[in-house]
């Protein structure tokens, strides 16, 4: 089993070495500064109780408040959730929003329970952390299987709790509970705006109408995908927990979602062939996306991947084996700390909107947005080619410096 927090420690590492980093500093970056394991009990419809875990880490608040989401899966571990809020801090460093890295997470599969238990659990998560939290100290956000809606939930017992009325504690909202417009698609969004740099820069050598297969059917991967799609590519899998579909003349994405919602499942849609989550990741295309859990790439498929670029939407989906494999196959690999930094970015955009009483259109949201993460592009090549290294390493060196800056001498 590959330990997330030793990748990120790896990642890190290996920056720290190409820019000859402060390693005092570096040894600090290395450990959260701290994180919480809480109980939650919850009275289940059936009228029993349960006691579910949850954790939040908070990993480093040189550059502002930790943020970072808060995900619910029955695979939560302290060990991921530390992981999750370090890569936290590099990706906001790296997209330039005065945020440090948090992230929480609860141990539920989340289908199995009744939008009532799943309201008690999140407002009991919260009446456990509403202390460690609050819009200048820790702000959470959606992540795996949390929504706006409980973004919403959360956000009220905080309120309740704490007396503090901010609507920015939580970001990640809905739309008529002071959420951001652009918020829902940031992510995906960020990815394809990063991707068009890509493409600008000719790295991978991809051309417009190349094919795309993408790990994931959730938030980030659909917009992503249509996204992709717009811009001429030819979309030929997605996936989702049960397994994935691939018609390599392309998926017309509209059915694939209606298919989705009406049966649950992506599996068996008319016009493609079921393949298997890791059949997917191996599928002759030109660019690969894994957007659903970290380490889908690892040491035993890694020199099966025929992709010529990998954009990561997922946190952490590379482990530090494949990376080397990735790199000497001269696979381009487009880091997530990077790729899908557009999520915190607007989530940033929500924090100061609430905190300033400020409601901007979505194309001010989206506009703002494209010019943020290009820049953080532009940034991270910039690195990459002064050290000659890949750009997993560019951007944690630029993201290490500027957060190197931030703390205390
Ligand atoms: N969960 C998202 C991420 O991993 C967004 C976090 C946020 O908006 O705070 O980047």
């Amino acid at each position: 089993m590959i330990n997330p927090f030793a990748t990120a420690k790896g990642q890190l590492k290996a920056a720290a070495e190409t820019a000859k980093l402060d390693s005092d500093k570096i040894a600090q970056l290395a450990l959260p500064d701290r994180y919480v394991e809480v109980s939650i009990p919850v009275k289940m419809d059936n009228g029993k109780q349960k006691i579910f875990t949850g954790f939040r880490s908070q990993h480093n608040n040189a550059r502002g408040p930790y943020k970072g989401g808060i995900r619910y899966h029955q695979d939560v571990n302290l060990d991921e959730v530390r992981a999750l809020s370090f890569w936290m801090s590099f990706k906001n460093a790296v997209v330039n929003v005065p945020f440090g890295g948090g992230k929480g997470g609860i141990i539920v599969n989340p289908k199995e329970l009744s939008a009532g238990e799943l309201e008690r659990l999140s407002r009991g998560f919260v009446k456990k952390i509403y202390t460690i939290i609050g819009p200048e100290t820790d702000v959470p956000a959606p992540d795996v299987n949390t929504t706006g809606q409980i973004m919403g939930w959360m956000l009220d017992e905080y309120q309740k709790c704490s007396g503090n009325k901010s609507m920015a504690t939580f970001t990640g909202k809905s739309l008529d509970n002071g959420g951001s417009q652009g918020r829902e698609e940031a992510t995906g969004f960020g990815g394809v705006y990063v991707f068009e740099e890509v493409l600008k820069n000719k790295i991978g050598g991809i051309a417009q109408g190349g094919s795309v297969a993408l790990q994931g059917f959730g938030n980030v991967s659909t917009f992503f995908a249509k996204a992709a799609a717009k811009l001429g590519f030819k979309v030929v899998a997605v996936s989702d927990s049960k397994g994935g579909i691939f018609n390599s003349d392309g998926l017309n994405l509209e059915k694939v979602e209606a298919h989705k919602k009406a049966t649950g499942a992506l599996k068996d849609f008319v016009g493609a062939k079921n393949i298997s989550n890791s059949e997917l990741l191996e599928l002759d295309v030109d660019v690969l996306v894994p957007a659903a859990l970290e380490n889908v790439l690892t040491e035993e498929n890694a020199d099966k991947i025929k992709a010529k670029l990998i954009v990561e939407m997922a946190n952490g989906p590379t482990a530090p084996e494949a990376d080397v494999i990735f790199n000497k196959k001269g696979i381009a690999v487009i880091p997530d700390i990077l790729a899908n930094s557009g999520g915190v970015c607007v989530s940033y955009y929500e924090w100061y909107q609430n905190m300033n009483n400020e409601s901007w259109t979505k194309e001010q949201v989206l506009e703002k947005l494209s010019k943020q993460i290009k820049q953080a592009f532009v940034d991270v090549y910039a690195l990459q080619k002064q050290y000659s290294t890949s750009f997993r390493t560019a951007a944690y060196i630029l993201a290490a410096q500027r957060i190197i800056e931030a703390m205390p001498k």
